[in-house]
């Protein structure tokens, strides 16, 4: 059981449509009646296309609302398909996930998502930078050398944080239903506190309603990003419900 402030964060990936916002109305319903809503911190990360119709649902609720990525540049540019922070903030998104591994597979390095963390915290968007290692560098042993390098370039430069929250995402719990060893998960969560001073860690991979229970115990956790589990809101509100039973 926990007594802590918690983050709660939606990463619905590809998934949803205008229909799929009705679920919503449950989730806000039940944290009207949560006792313990007001250590919750709800973040949902629906795709772009979900961002300015989500906001409006959950207005005047306790729900927030994220975008999974954005483009580096703060305003207008000449690049098709891209999205640019200030126009996530107008469609109503309050946060942004930056660093996802899934955009790191697909090329961004951490160059670029130095450049992307700059211009969404300018734009007043706050960040969801993620962090975590593959499996191959789980077995060399090199996790703490990997995320040291992931955050010292991810954060050059940049020295307010306080709009930043660290999310650690092993690239092998993704989507896996593997997570960490308690022991193990505590100990780089403490690894990435002690390399930067006062932000918030969370953890993220393979959440679910059945080993939250296990993860709630981990004392240094700030709360978890959710893939899979959070696109059925009775799982996450389950997950919210058991971190503090
Ligand atoms: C994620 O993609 O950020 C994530 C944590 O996914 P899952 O919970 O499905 O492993």
């Amino acid at each position: 059981m926990t007594n802590k402030y918690m983050y709660f964060i939606a990463n619905w990936k590809m998934f949803g449509g205008l229909s799929t916002l009705n679920s919503l109305s449950k989730v806000i319903k039940f944290l009207k009646i949560f006792k313990n809503s007001n250590k919750t911190k709800i973040i949902y990360c629906p795709p772009s296309t979900l961002i300015n119709p989500m906001s409006k649902k959950v207005m005047n609720s306790k729900i927030q609302v994220g975008a999974q990525n954005c483009h580096e540049s703060l305003t207008y540019g000449a690049s098709t398909g891209s999205i640019n922070p200030m126009m996530l903030k107008n469609a109503g998104a309050k946060y942004v996930i930056l660093g996802h591994s899934e955009n790191r597979e697909s090329g961004e390095t951490d160059k670029l998502i130095n450049a992307k963390i700059k211009s969404a915290t300018k734009s007043g968007l706050k960040v969801i930078f993620c962090i975590g290692e593959t499996l191959v560098q789980k077995r060399k042993k090199i996790t703490k050398k990997i995320l040291s390098k992931q955050i010292t370039l991810g954060l050059q430069k940049i020295n307010k944080k306080k709009n930043i929250v660290i999310a650690y995402e092993p690239v092998w719990s993704i989507g896996t239903g593997i997570i960490p060893k308690p022991d193990d998960l505590f100990d780089t969560i403490n690894f990435i506190k002690k390399k930067v001073r006062n932000i918030k860690v969370l953890y993220g991979g393979s959440v679910n309603p059945k080993n939250i229970n296990e993860l709630k115990l981990i004392k240094n956790i700030d709360g978890f990003l959710v893939g899979g589990a959070s696109q059925d809101h009775k799982k996450f509100i389950d997950i919210i419900k058991k971190t503090y039973n």
